[in-house]
């Protein structure tokens, strides 16, 4: 997203290479998670930042040059601030997700989105992503929702929701990582390296970013999103590239890995069906999430007890309790009652058997 923070877009092309390599050479770990995981890379969303970033090789490095686009634009403070709905929609009982519809008619004619930010928006709501990192340098973490405060002021930890599993996902990532698990590395030269724990943070906690994809992705879409900062330097020399791929290859692979836990399943109606667009809610966490064209759903959880209802317009309402291990994901069904449902063929039969015996008398 910022073209001068390089080391992420580095590591993507390594962990593209890594995962063919790997899954020629025959690797388990590899053939499972390919076999059982649609992965979508996109090694840079600001080409032309990093153009810009690179023009200034072998000169001192200006900090911030190359991390806007060509337009000047920040993208990772150009998306719909949906935080603020939905902070406005905690007084009112409004929805708690997929809130993007509500402004969907402007956003392509936003002329205040940039390019790169339309052309993501539509791929982010094209596909049912279900867990997504966005990479970033600057100062070594990973940082979770939500990414902007309610006040705007920064250094206010403001959980979202979905808080634990968020939390669990940071920790999958950074626990991985020798540099970001180690409390005693040096600090960089941002400020607030000392309130991060085992690596992580809570985006707002730091500080208040408006606009973010990472808040975006939450809130208009099924899928759960973090935030990496990946090192200290943002442009490194390539000489460094090697060492940075070495400390971040277990986190990348295990942080797709998180992808297989929670619940999943199909929502149908009676008639086996599929159900798009039900909705899937767990009590005592007011972020619920949609299925998808087949009726398919992914919903990221820690273990635990869970209470589950699935819903849909014209649709018998259907809850379940479910018992949700570390992973792999717990399959749950739920097949919904049509409520004004069509007679089956046998009541059809029935009732025409009827009206003859009656008509006919015998
Ligand atoms: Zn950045």
């Amino acid at each position: 997203m910022h073209g001068n923070e390089a080391v992420g877009r580095e590591l993507l092309i390594y962990l593209a290479q890594h995962l063919c390599s790997e899954y020629q050479r025959g690797n388990n770990t590899i053939l499972n998670l390919i076999q059982s995981t649609r992965i979508h890379i996109l090694p840079s969303m600001n080409p032309d930042g990093f153009e810009l970033a690179a023009s200034q090789r072998g000169r001192a490095k200006d900090w911030l040059l190359g991390r806007a686009n060509a337009q000047g634009v920040d993208l990772n403070r150009n998306f719909p601030d949906l935080d603020r709905i939905v902070y406005l929609n905690e007084h009112s009982a409004g929805p708690n997700n997929h809130l993007l519809h509500l402004i969907k008619d402007r956003v392509q004619d936003d002329n205040k989105l940039a390019p790169e930010t339309k052309a993501v928006i539509k791929w982010i709501m094209e596909i049912p992503f279900v867990l997504s990192a966005n990479l970033h340098g600057g100062d070594i973490v990973a940082n979770y929702p939500y990414d902007e405060t309610r006040t705007g002021a920064d250094k206010q930890y403001t959980p979202c929701p979905d808080d634990a599993i968020f939390k669990s996902l940071a920790e999958a990532y950074a626990s991985n990582n020798p540099i970001m698990s180690n409390p005693h590395r040096p600090p960089c030269d941002m400020e607030g390296d000392d309130k991060f724990v085992n690596g992580t943070t809570n985006g707002a906690a730091w500080y208040s970013v408006p606009g973010g994809m990472q808040d975006f992705n939450y809130l208009s879409t099924n899928c759960f999103e973090i935030t990496v900062e990946l090192s200290c330097e943002k442009f490194p020399p390539a000489s460094h590239l090697k060492g940075y791929w070495l400390d971040n290859k277990a986190s990348l692979i295990n942080y797709i890995q998180q992808v297989h836990r929670g619940i999943k399943g199909f929502v149908t109606d009676s008639e086996g069906h599929p159900i798009a667009n039900a909705t899937i809610s767990v009590k005592g966490i007011s972020h619920d999430i949609t299925t998808a064209e087949d009726g398919d759903y992914w919903r990221l959880l820690v273990p635990g007890e869970y209470q589950v209802t699935a819903s849909a317009p014209g649709y018998e309402t259907v809850t379940r309790k479910v018992g949700v291990p570390h992973n792999p994901a717990q399959k749950v069904d739920f097949q919904l009652k049509n409520l004004q449902q069509k007679d089956t063929e046998e009541q059809q039969l029935e009732r025409w058997w009827k009206m003859m015996s009656e008509t006919l008398n015998f």
